[in-house]
């Protein structure tokens, strides 16, 4: 690996749910990082606390990630080691990290990003639908390019996979039945590694009904089957 400092970037996952999913090198990391730069510093400190951590924290946000990052590259050129984690889960993943890791990459620091907890994963596999290829949408734009997402992803020959928020859940299921059909295998995973964990299987029109007659609370992912998928 290429270095010009002995400076370093780890991207650290936190648990997005049950505490008991953090990995032994995840605090081992966040205990030998010279500094932690954290989405919330509170939900970070919390975390902290609660592992009988002790760190230094700083916010790195999508807010100030911009004006923030080249004093951040300089620290890890002067050998700083500093971890990076965000509210829950895998930072990069739907969270602030991209732009410092592929900064760091151009300032030739090293990078490393530890295994662990993202919620997407578990979803697709819970779903039970083919997950060999599949398509990370993310959270789609909350107004303006909908339309423009959904014709897209529903030509793609594969599994799509989608971030959602329990009060926009409806309005997606419904668009999903617009673009993609109402016959697709679809699921509905929340609260992954929580108390009320809970997957909601059946196609598109089905979870549809479905989310118009319960409330689904808590953080969800939505999993849709191709239109080739085994029903
Ligand atoms: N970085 C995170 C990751 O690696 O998955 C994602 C952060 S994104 C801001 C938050 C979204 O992730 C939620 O709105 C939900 O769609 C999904 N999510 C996070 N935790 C979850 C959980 N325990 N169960 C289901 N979905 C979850």
């Amino acid at each position: 690996m290429e270095t010009t400092t002995n400076g370093q970037l780890i991207v650290i996952p936190t648990p997005i749910g049950n505490l008991g999913d953090i990995t032994a090198r995840s605090k081992e990391m966040l205990e030998s990082c010279d500094l932690v730069l954290a989405e919330d510093t509170r939900v970070t400190r919390k975390l902290l606390t609660m592992l009988g951590l002790q760190a230094q924290v700083f916010p790195f946000h999508q807010h100030n990630e911009h004006h923030t990052t080249p004093g951040w590259i300089h620290q890890m050129e002067l050998g700083k080691k500093i971890g990076l984690v965000s509210d829950a889960g895998t930072p990069g993943i739907s969270d602030p990290a991209f732009l410092l890791v592929r900064a760091a990459i151009q300032a030739q620091i090293q990078v490393t990003c530890l295994p662990g907890p993202t919620a997407f994963v578990p979803a697709l596999v819970m779903s039970g639908i083919p997950c060999d290829r599949f398509y990370f949408g993310g959270f789609l734009p909350p107004k303006k390019g909908r339309k423009t997402r959904w014709e897209f992803m529903a030509s793609l020959p594969c599994t799509l996979v989608l971030y959602e928020s329990p009060h926009r859940i409806q309005k997606t299921l419904k668009e999903a039945v617009q673009f993609c059909g109402g016959e697709r295998q679809a699921a509905v995973v929340r609260e992954i590694s929580k108390l009320f964990e809970e997957a909601i299987r059946g196609n598109l029109s089905e979870l549809e009904e479905k989310s118009k007659q319960s409330t689904w609370k808590g953080e969800m992912v939505l999993v849709i089957g191709s239109e080739t998928c085994d029903q």
